[in-house]
């Protein structure tokens, strides 16, 4: 459930009609309902309820100020990718003790940072990056929790892109190794053993590869455990998939996944984490776009949008899916049409759908991408010298960008002109 919905044939973000914002925003611009992604984070602090947890959003999958902030009031933790996420989740308010450093390639600059800073656990996913922690955190004087990233060789079986739990892929330590690098982790100065720690990939749409996953952890935390190591805390990683499609999916609701990690890891009386990012804020944001032109093409015709890819990469890199419907609501009965929807960039990997079926569209005409709040803003360049996408989020009646749309001076003041390059009026005739 979202908050997108139509009232009085205008589709609305919660309580704002969406063809206002885009009168006073302009578009393309990425409109993010509050109320849902409380809504989905409070989903998954109910499921893991009696378990002492912590949610940890994976400030990847949208990483806005305003979100960061909203979630960091309801009491969310945060997962963090890069030494920006850190400083990102320190500015929304969250404190140290709350934010899980994960990622395959840690720099010595950021686990500096993580340690003087604050942090809950580095997630550690190689040996080297082990003794580089051990290293640092004593040449600070400080300890590090650790939790080691096992790679439980499970297949998620989600897009190869995005699935991180098979021995081939670069994440995390083989699990038949990690008793022995746990025990060389147990002898490192300046590192203190707390879990261990497992994601085995993003938009699982079943519960048996999470449960082989976490089956597996249980074991290894158990034979950890007989090792000496005083396991404490589990983290579960993120993934749970999210419907795209409003007919065919149904993937498991977070109070299902909640019950299969009580199953699995529940009796063994750890504090456990969750990292979900794309169940928050996929489905609490929308991309919305103009048709620029509705052009005739041999095959069917196109429906050109001054939305592309630079603005919403997912179609072109993951042949993902995105529902895409009319600001206006259509006549029940109106007959359909396929259509190629595509963006102004030139490449032909600019197409968001092949023969959609659509309503009829005009120019000027107002559309809007469903479920685009995950890997959406976040993942925006400025390709072709298209501005970096704006952001806008809603909350009842009320709204408010929550990142502008640069001007065309501001990007080009960011590029430097060295002052030895022969200009036009240097250059001899
Ligand atoms: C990307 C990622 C997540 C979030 O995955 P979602 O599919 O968005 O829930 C969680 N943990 C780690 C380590 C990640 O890399």
């Amino acid at each position: 459930m979202d908050h997108f919905l139509y009232r009085n044939g205008q589709l609305h973000a919660e309580d704002v009609p969406v063809a206002e914002i885009a009168a006073a925003v302009g578009t393309p611009f990425y409109c993010y309902s509050s109320a849902t992604l409380l809504r989905h984070f409070r989903l998954f602090d109910e499921a893991l309820a009696g378990l002492d947890h912590l949610v940890c959003y994976a400030v990847k999958a949208n990483s806005n100020q305003a979100i960061l902030t909203l979630l960091a009031g309801a009491g969310a933790g945060m997962d963090v990718v890069s030494g920006g996420e850190y400083a990102r989740a320190r500015a929304a308010g969250v404190p140290g003790e709350r934010i899980v450093f994960s990622g395959v390639g840690k720099t010595r600059a950021e686990m500096r940072v993580a340690l003087e800073g604050g942090i809950r656990q580095f997630n550690v996913e190689s040996e080297p990056e082990l003794e580089a922690l051990s290293e640092i955190a004593a040449s600070l004087g400080r300890v590090a929790p650790i939790a080691l990233r096992v790679n439980p060789d499970v297949d998620a079986r989600t897009h190869a892109k995005i699935a991180t739990g098979k021995s081939e892929n670069k994440f995390g330590i083989p699990i038949a190794r990690a008793r022995e690098v746990y025990a060389a982790a147990g002898r490192l100065p300046g590192i203190d053993v707390v879990g261990v720690d497992v994601h085995i990939g993003s938009q699982l749409t079943e519960l048996a590869p999470f449960r082989a996953a976490y089956e597996k952890v249980a074991e290894l935390a158990r034979m950890l455990r007989g090792d000496g190591h005083d396991i404490r805390r589990l983290d579960l990683g993120g993934g749970l998939g999210i419907p795209y499609t409003r007919s065919n999916e149904a993937p498991p609701l977070p109070s299902e996944y909640g019950a299969l990690i009580r199953e699995t890891v529940g009796d063994l009386g750890c504090e456990v984490e969750i990292e979900p990012g794309r169940l928050i804020a996929g489905n609490a944001g929308i991309l919305v776009s103009r048709v620029i032109y509705v052009k005739s093409g041999a095959e069917r015709d196109f429906l050109i949008l001054d939305a592309a890819m630079n603005d919403l990469v997912r179609p072109s890199m993951y042949d993902a899916h995105h529902d895409i419907v009319p600001v206006v609501e259509p006549e029940v009965a109106v007959p359909l049409l396929p259509f190629d929807v595509v963006g102004p960039v030139c490449e032909t990997g600019d197409t968001f759908a092949r023969a959609r079926a659509l309503p009829p569209f005009a120019a000027g005409d107002l559309v809007a991408f469903r479920s685009a709040g995950a890997y959406g803003a976040v993942m925006a360049s400025e390709y072709n010298t298209r501005p970096l996408v704006p952001e806008v989020m809603v909350s009842g009646t009320r709204w408010g960008q929550v990142r502008a749309r640069p001007t065309l001076d501001e990007i080009i003041a960011r590029d430097n002109v060295p002052d030895w390059l022969p200009t036009n009026e240097s250059m001899p005739d």
